[in-house]
C-alpha cells in the first residue's frame, strides 16, 4: 500500500556523505567466518535463491522473539506495534532490501551475531557442501543463513533498532572485516533491521517483480507475519 511505500523510502539507504560523521569501527571476522564468506563469494553454487530464505527465516525470528517480549511487557511495543516483513527493490542502486520491525539488534548484538563469534556448526556445513556438490540450500540447518547473503550481495548493510540501543548500521564486501557504526541519520527504523544487499552484476534479476513474488512463494509460505513486496518507482 501507498502508507507502506512512504514509511519504508523513508529508510534510504546510507550516503557514504552522511557517514562522514560517524565513528566507524572496523572489526576482523573470526577465522571460520572469513573460511566460509571465501567459499560463499567465490565459487558457483547451486540453489543461490535461499538467500531469501534464509532472511526471511531471520526477519520471522526476530518477530517472534519481539512478540514473546510482548506478553509479559506490552511496551516493548511502544516504538512500532505492527510486526511485519517488506522486501523492496531498488532498481536504481541495484539494492534489495529485506525489512522486519521485530526484535532488532543492540551494537553488541551486531558484532557478536554477525560476525565475531565462532559458529560451532561452520566447518560441517563447508563439509557437507562439498559433498552434495555446491548445494547451498543447506546452509540454514548449520546456523549461518545470514552470510547466504553473500551469494547475491557483494556488499550487505545491516540497519538495526534495538528498543535498548540506538540505531546501528553493520557493513561489508566480504573480505575479512566488518564495520559497525552508529547511524548518524538517527533512528530510521522505530525498530527491527533492514539488510539492504547491494546485488552482484549477475544477480540483478532478483529486482523483477515477477522473480520476487516466485521466490517469496516458493520460500516464504510458512512464515506467520505479512510480507509486503514494494517496488520503487523513481
Ligand atoms: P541462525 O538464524 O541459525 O541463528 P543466522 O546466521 O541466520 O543463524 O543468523 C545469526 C544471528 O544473527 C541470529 O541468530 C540473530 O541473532 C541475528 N540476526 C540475523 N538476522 C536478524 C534480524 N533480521 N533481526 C534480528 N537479529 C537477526
Ligand atoms: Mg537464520
Amino acid at each position: 500500500s501507498e502508507e507502506i511505500k512512504k514509511e519504508d523510502d523513508l529508510l534510504a539507504e546510507i550516503e557514504e556523505s552522511e557517514k562522514e560523521s560517524a565513528i566507524i569501527e572496523n572489526l576482523q571476522y573470526q577465522t571460520e567466518v572469513t573460511r566460509l564468506m571465501d567459499i560463499i563469494v567465490n565459487s558457483l553454487y547451486t540453489h543461490k535463491d535461499v538467500f531469501l530464505r534464509e532472511l526471511i527465516s531471520n526477519a520471522a525470528d526476530a518477530l517472534e522473539k519481539i512478540r514473546f517480549i510482548a506478553v509479559s511487557d506490552e511496551s516493548a511495543l511502544d516504538e512500532e506495534k505492527k510486526l511485519e516483513i517488506r522486501i523492496s527493490a531498488n532498481k536504481n542502486k541495484n539494492i534489495l532490501s529485506i525489512t522486519d520491525t521485530g526484535v532488532g539488534m543492540t551494537k553488541d548484538d551486531l558484532i557478536t551475531n554477525l560476525g565475531t563469534i565462532a559458529k560451532s556448526g561452520t566447518s560441517n556445513f563447508l563439509e557437507a557442501i562439498s559433498k552434495s556438490g555446491g548445494d547451498m540450500s543447506l546452509i540454514g540447518q548449520f546456523g549461518v543463513g545470514f552470510y547466504s547473503a553473500f551469494l547475491v550481495a557483494d556488499k550487505v548493510v545491516v540497519y538495526t533498532k534495538h528498543n535498548s540501543d540506538d540505531q546501528y548500521v553493520w557493513e561489508s564486501t566480504a573480505d575479512a572485516k566488518f564495520s559497525i557504526y552508529k547511524d548518524p541519520r538517527g533512528n530510521t527504523l522505530k525498530r527491527g533491521t533492514r539488510i539492504s544487499l547491494h546485488l552482484k552484476e549477475d544477480a540483478t534479476n532478483l529486482l523483477n517483480d515477477k522473480k520476487l513474488m516466485d521466490l517469496v512463494a516458493k520460500y516464504c509460505q510458512f512464515i506467520q507475519y505479512p510480507i509486503y513486496l514494494l517496488h520503487e518507482t523513481v
